[in-house]
């Protein structure tokens, strides 16, 4: 026990990582890059307990093809992305190929031990550290203008629920408005999740770096330029010279793949980039996060009354510049659900990067041929909620214990 370990980025998943192996007696450094790039600062704030299909399936690819087509799209790929991953060993052929393969019911059951246990590790950290989240405990709302979609996605939901064991509620539009009435007759119908928990997460990440500095988890916002490997051991190459410590995790979200690649690995995590606004404060209040489901935009309400708005999935490079056409697109297509949109000014306009596997699962394990060397990445559109249950695994994990659910998760099912 109790030996040094340096985290590798400072989103959930590396901040949750370090507060539990801090909790077991490890001396824990996170090189955190910028707090302000992490997807965990700019996301949309849902814990989730419904809604757990992983990602390729709940397009599949037909549905995918189509929706990157379209021209007003909250799906798309940028050309340079597709010509680089679609060769042998690309990202977008490891995505077609495992779309393919059918393995949804199994891939939900991983994704639904870890979301359950989630929802707990996260009230655990907000309530004992005192973190100032602005939790709101109310659930979540999905809702449709579109009837067919409705109808398509509450099937699909009462089936999934039902087999999984999370709760979802179907509601008529009116039922809808009378727990939101900001929501305009447009609603034909919509899928309450009593469980589901909201977070600003914005406030949320930075009272965690300072609740995990106030414990004494040095949190550094800093690159590490390399990670290099000899005889099995991992170091780290930072601004300041060589560290080597007992263990190294590598949490740098949809960076991973860069980080890994300076010591010689693959490992397929790319951008599946999300936009996000926020506007300026309205006394207009919504109880609950909206998601507004036919265009896949999702709105919460920070406590001093901004709306956050955020939607789009693009495959991209995490560092490419936003297109900026994007943010007004997002109002446009949540002004028919929540009217309230439509004057509020935009103070704020940001983009991140969800960091994705090409099999929808999160990777999370020890690097083969290495000793000290770790991984926990590519959680996708439901990181901010799995980091919780993850960084619980990765403490086991770095521990020596091997909780069953690794093998599932683990790098080596790229190689
Ligand atoms: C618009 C949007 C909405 C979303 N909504 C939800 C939601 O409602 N619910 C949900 O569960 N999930 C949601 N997600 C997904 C979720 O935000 C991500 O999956 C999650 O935040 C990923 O966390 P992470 O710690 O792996 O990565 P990140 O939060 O991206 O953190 C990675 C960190 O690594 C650092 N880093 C990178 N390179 C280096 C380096 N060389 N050295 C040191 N540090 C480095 C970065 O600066 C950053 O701090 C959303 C994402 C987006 C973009």
């Amino acid at each position: 026990m109790a030996g040094e370990v340096l985290v590798i980025g400072g989103g959930y998943v590396g901040l949750h990582s370090a507060y539990r192996l801090h909790e077991l007696g490890y001396r824990v450094k996170v090189y955190a890059g910028d707090l302000g790039r992490a997807a965990s600062w700019g996301n949309a704030g849902i814990i989730h307990q419904g809604s757990i299909t992983a990602v390729p399936e709940v397009m599949g690819l037909l549905k995918l093809l189509r929706l990157t087509l379209r021209r007003d799209s909250y799906v798309s790929i940028r050309p340079s992305f597709a010509l680089r991953e679609i060769g042998p060993r690309g990202w977008l052929t490891r995505y077609i190929s495992e779309v393919r393969s059918g393995r949804i019911a199994a891939k939900a059951r991983v994704l639904q031990r870890l979301l359950l246990e989630s929802r707990g590790a996260w009230l655990d950290v907000i309530r004992r550290e005192g973190l100032e989240a602005e939790l709101n405990e109310s659930g979540s709302i999905e809702v449709f203008a579109v009837r067919e979609n409705f109808d398509h996605e509450s099937e699909f939901r009462r089936r999934e629920s039902a087999e999984l064991g999370y709760r979802v509620e179907v509601l008529d539009g009116d039922q809808c408005r009378e727990i939101e009435p900001l929501l305009s007759r447009q609603v034909v119908g919509g899928l309450f999740y009593p469980d589901d928990l909201w977070i600003n997460p914005q406030r949320t990440i930075y009272s965690f770096a300072d609740a995990l500095r106030r414990k004494g988890v040095e949190v550094i916002e800093r690159f590490v330029e390399s990670v290099k490997v000899e005889d099995g051991r991992a170091s780290v190459l930072t601004g300041n010279g060589k560290e080597s410590p007992e263990v190294v995790i590598v949490c740098a979200g949809a960076w991973t793949r860069d980080v890994l690649r300076s010591a010689g690995f693959r490992v397929p995590v790319v951008a599946g980039r999300g936009y996000l606004a926020v506007t300026e404060p309205s006394e207009q209040r919504i109880s609950r996060p909206v998601i507004c489901a036919d265009q896949r935009t999702i709105v919460g309400q920070t406590m001093a009354g901004e709306f956050r708005i955020s939607s789009f999935f693009e495959l991209s490079s995490p560092d490419a510049p936003p297109d900026s056409s994007k943010f007004e697109r997002m109002r446009r297509w949540s002004v028919p659900v929540l009217p309230v949109l439509s004057g509020l000014k935009f103070k704020l306009t940001w983009v991140g990067s969800r960091p994705c596997t090409p099999d929808g699962l999160p990777v999370v394990g020890r690097i083969r041929g290495t000793e000290n060397l770790y991984v926990a990445a590519g959680h996708c559109r439901l990181g901010a909620t799995l980091s919780a249950a993850t960084g619980v695994l990765v403490a086991a994990m770095v521990e020596g214990k091997e909780p069953e659910i690794l093998k599932e998760l683990s790098p080596e099912r790229f190689s």
